[in-house]
């Protein structure tokens, strides 16, 4: 038996444990040893979640929509008044600072300040008299039980880029968290039980492939979403799509900020240190790569290898933090593992982060900033997607090649300029095939109520997250026609219908 706090499934309104008898540890990256244990559950405890939201959503999607949003607008006020309880999750499973956990939890709430307003969107169209006596309208009807499997990375907003639009258009839901940072998913499920959700419309399950596999199997389920590595979102789309459901799989990243000679250096570099080196590279929006037209990779180098040398590598809860550890040893491995490749095929290693100590957390996770020059298309490190504090450069002659580049790249997730011309930019964002451009803003996640997804092998299906693009996911069009009958009936019609 171990002394560990145990984090269970939640069915129906209440917390289960696994029968599997299999757990996973939960680890504090910055201490390095395990603070909570996760069951790993089995395909019969899908099953039950599943027949739990079953049974619940005939009487949630006949619920008005606006009780609905109430409800949802009751679990925003308790969200924002748990943030920080959120935020000290994240930052003891995840690693990340505690000021950026603040500020992802921020970003998950936005979701839910969108979701209270989506009565709005479920409106349908109607057009009178289509034909003589015939009026014509469309709704938008909830799938039914839907689910969501979401990534490390960020374990309390990406579970709301999702169930607060499912739940508002009317469908019931299964969250199968990462099992790397699962607290924040009994969190969630707390609150929304304080806010008047009814049981079983709100379901979590713990576990690893066995339950994703039994839910991507599942007849009921009707829509998957998913968010994570691009390999396990293409087996997750092909899986998800071959049992008949509707998916959308987002995928991993490798983002480009192109440095124009003309650039704002100052502000480039201070971009750069946030967008590179913010929750240690483990964003999937995080730029691992500049692309230095001209002169730029001269004018930047040297400040950013003092700024990257600098970094203050802490555990997350400490004030001062600007990077925490990454999430566990193995990717700490990984990470320096692909570290060493790069020097290896002759990158200019500038700042090394390797066997980064910090003092009084030597078991942790740590690895400190890293900064390769003159990195070229062929080296590992950049046909990787690394996930950590690792930002390579690669210099290019001018802003055509550097669009060539990152069209050729497998990714499309984000990518920016920076540059002080409007007309290099104009023609920047025209040419660029990737979903989320920023013209001197380095992470350009949409807002709330736009959409987020990218492009090529960094989403997998038709709709982007959240947003108008959710609602579309998570509900279905309905074109309805009418007629009624009135005394002066025409007999019956046996010609294909036309306009009269
Ligand atoms: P991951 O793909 O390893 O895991 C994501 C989820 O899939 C987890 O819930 C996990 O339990 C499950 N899973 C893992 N292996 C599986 C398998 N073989 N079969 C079935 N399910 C499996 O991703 P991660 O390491 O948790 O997260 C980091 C990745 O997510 C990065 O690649 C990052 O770019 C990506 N990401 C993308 C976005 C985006 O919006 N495109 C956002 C956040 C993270």
């Amino acid at each position: 038996m171990s002394n560990l706090d145990t984090i269970t499934h939640y069915i129906n309104g209440v917390k289960v444990d696994t029968q599997s008898g299999r757990y996973a540890d939960v680890f504090n990256p910055a201490l390095g040893e395990p603070v909570a244990r996760v069951a790993l559950g089995t395909t019969e405890e899908v099953d039950a979640a599943v027949r739990a939201a079953e049974k619940a959503f005939p009487s949630w999607s006949a619920t008005p929509p606006l009780t609905r949003a109430r409800v949802l607008f009751k679990y925003l006020q308790l969200c924002q008044q748990h943030t920080d309880e959120f935020a000290a999750m994240l930052t003891r499973e995840h690693g990340k600072t505690f000021a950026d956990a603040q500020g992802e939890v921020a970003r998950g709430i936005e979701m839910v300040e969108f979701a209270v307003g989506i009565p709005q969107l479920l409106k349908g169209e109607f057009t009178d008299q289509i034909s003589r006596g015939i009026d014509a309208w469309s709704m938008r009807q909830a799938l039914g039980v839907v689910a969501g499997i979401t990534p490390f990375n960020f374990p309390v907003m990406v579970p709301m880029w999702m169930f607060p639009v499912a739940l508002a258009c009317g469908n019931t839901f299964i969250l199968k968290p990462s099992e790397r940072d699962p607290s924040p998913s009994l969190l969630h499920a707390r609150l929304l039980k304080e806010a008047g959700l009814p049981d079983g419309v709100f379901n979590v399950i713990q576990g690893d492939k066995v339950t994703v596999d039994a839910l991507l199997d599942h007849p009921v389920v009707q829509a998957v979403s998913f968010v994570g590595s691009t390999p396990i979102a293409e087996y997750i789309y092909s899986r998800g799509c071959a049992a008949g459901k509707r998916v959308q799989a987002l995928g991993g990243a490798k983002n480009h900020m192109v440095v124009m000679p003309d650039a704002d250096m100052e502000m480039t570099v201070d971009a750069l240190m946030g967008a590179a080196y913010g929750s240690a590279g483990e964003r999937c929006m995080a730029i691992s790569v500049v692309v230095a037209v001209g002169d730029a990779g001269d004018k930047i180098v040297d400040a950013l290898a003092k700024r990257t040398a600098a970094l203050k590598v802490r555990d997350g809860m400490a004030s001062d933090a600007e990077m925490g550890p990454v999430v566990s040893s193995a990717a700490k491995q990984r990470i320096e593992r692909l570290i060493g490749e790069g020097v290896e095929q002759g990158a200019k290693l500038v700042v090394d982060g390797r066997n980064h100590v910090v003092a009084g957390r030597e078991n942790g996770f740590f690895i400190g900033g890293t900064l390769f020059d003159h990195v070229t298309p062929d080296m590992t490190i950049y046909k990787e997607e690394i996930f950590g504090p690792v930002l390579c450069m690669l210099r290019s002659p001018d802003v055509g090649s550097a669009v060539e580049l990152i069209n050729r790249n497998e990714y499309g997730n984000g990518v920016a300029i920076y540059t002080r011309d409007g007309g290099v930019a104009r023609e920047f964002v025209r040419q660029i095939q990737v979903g989320m451009v920023g013209v001197n803003v380095p992470l350009p996640v949409p807002m709330a109520f736009n959409s987020f997804g990218g492009w090529k092998r960094s989403l997998f299906g038709d709709h982007h997250a959240y947003g108008p693009e959710g609602v579309r996911f998570y509900t279905r069009h309905k074109a309805v026609m009418q007629r009624w009958p009135n005394t002066a009936s025409a007999g019956a019609e046996f010609a294909f219908p036309q306009m009269k």
